[in-house]
């Protein structure tokens, strides 16, 4: 995979750069920057080389036509702040406002243009509808760079067949990224532990058959646990359960055992019987989940049993919160084992939005983690050991 390097000299170089931008608005205001901030070193590098950089990104999902709450106008204001530089804004994706705004761009400076979702092609399953936009998008510019981690695993226009259009490198976070997953994918420590958690089993089904036999450990929080306690004969109250999935995780739990992969579940659990910021909560055993209760935390016996399971981890792979996080009586898990992710001698790497988002959230320090992925659904693919096409498209 091509660097920034390797594109030859930058100076006077229109530079068309798919970053990923789509952040939390409330209003026009961001409520999460994260992904913005991460797009800046690659920004950096291209101005700093004289680059003329053209920054392509979508918000939301607009539905193929000019939404003004999606417009990216307060992203590329926020991007000016961070980059302590001007930035122009285009009005549109390809039309006039587009085509004036890159040609005024002097050397070194950055232009971001419209959500390019506002355009229909940008993700039409249609090939030549598709490229037919990634031709109006290469008039913008001379080379292609990829930086939009969070976008890679969809073939869209301004990710992948743009690439087969114009000269390309990956930007500084996609190739990041791409070495980070390489490693506890490829190349893992041991000894090697995965922590899983979040709402559903059937959103990580891919990611425990890829995982399930590289692992020495695999420990299982958050709302899928249930679904495991109830393979195992439990009964889990009001619980989110997917009794469609019980008999694949009864799959998981002898494929487990047969390979000798310590399959570690909840001990006990936080419940409450409604999920609220003021809910009365108690803990009991995994085993005696009241009835009319929800499971809506791992408790502080599993804390304790999960910490002693990463405590001599040399490789340890985070997707999912052990609770619901965003409400404070049912963070305290997904917090400590957290801490006790980044705590690891070696390496950690955290895949998932919203295990992201919670680190985030709970204050934690992001720089104790090795790698922190900006993309949710990219970094479950390749957690997957799914090939994507945006990252495919780079090596050619
Ligand atoms: P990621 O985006 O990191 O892959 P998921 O999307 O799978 O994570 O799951 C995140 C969601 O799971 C959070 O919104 C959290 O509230 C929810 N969750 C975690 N534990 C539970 C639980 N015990 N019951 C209900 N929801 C839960
Ligand atoms: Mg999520």
């Amino acid at each position: 995979m091509r660097g920034i390097d390797e594109l030859g000299d930058l100076r006077g170089q229109r530079v068309l750069l798919r970053s990923d931008l789509n952040v939390p608005l409330d209003g026009e205001a961001i409520t999460d920057d994260g992904r913005v901030r991460a797009s800046v070193p690659t920004i950096q590098q291209l101005t700093a080389a004289g680059a003329r950089v053209v920054v392509m990104a979508h918000l939301g999902r607009p539905k193929g036509a000019p939404d003004p709450q999606y417009s990216l106008a307060p992203v590329a204001k926020r991007l000016g702040e961070l980059l302590g530089a001007d930035v122009a804004f285009a009005t549109d994706v390809v039309g006039e406002s587009a085509r004036k705004t890159v040609a005024a761009l002097a050397d070194g400076e950055v232009a971001v243009l419209e959500n390019v979702r506002f355009d229909a092609r940008e993700t039409s399953k249609d090939d030549a509808e598709r490229q037919a936009f990634a031709a109006e998008l290469a008039e913008l510019g001379d080379l292609f760079v990829s930086d939009g981690f969070g976008v890679v695993h969809r073939k869209q226009a301004s990710v992948y067949d743009l690439a087969q259009r114009l000269p390309h490198a990956a930007g500084l976070l996609v190739r990041a990224e791409v070495q980070a997953f390489s490693k506890v994918l490829d190349d893992p420590e041991r000894p090697y532990v995965v922590v899983l958690g979040g709402s559903k089993v059937s959103d990580k089904l891919g990611v425990i058959d890829n995982l399930l036999d590289k692992v020495d450990r695999l420990l299982i929080g958050g709302g899928m646990a249930f679904t495991f306690l109830k393979a195992q004969g439990y009964e889990v109250g009001g619980s989110l359960l997917e009794d469609d999935q019980v008999d694949t995780v009864r799959g998981y739990l002898s494929r487990a055992e047969e390979r000798g992969v310590e399959l570690v579940l909840p001990v006990d659990v936080v419940v409450a019987a409604d999920i609220s910021e003021d809910a009365a909560t108690a803990v009991v055993a995994a085993s005696a989940i009241p009835a009319d209760q929800k499971g809506l935390d791992i408790g502080p016996a599993t804390i304790e049993l999960f910490r002693g399971k990463l405590s001599d981890a040399k490789t340890v792979v985070w997707n999912g919160p052990m609770g619901v996080f965003e409400l404070a009586p049912f963070a305290e898990g997904t917090r400590q084992v957290a801490v006790a992710v980044s705590e690891v001698q070696g390496t950690s790497v955290v895949g998932g939005g919203d295990s992201a988002a919670a680190v985030r959230r709970l204050d934690l320090d992001e720089g104790a983690f090795t790698h922190i992925s900006t993309g949710g659904g990219a970094s479950l693919e390749l957690l997957e050991g799914k090939e994507l096409p945006g990252l495919t498209v780079l090596e050619s």
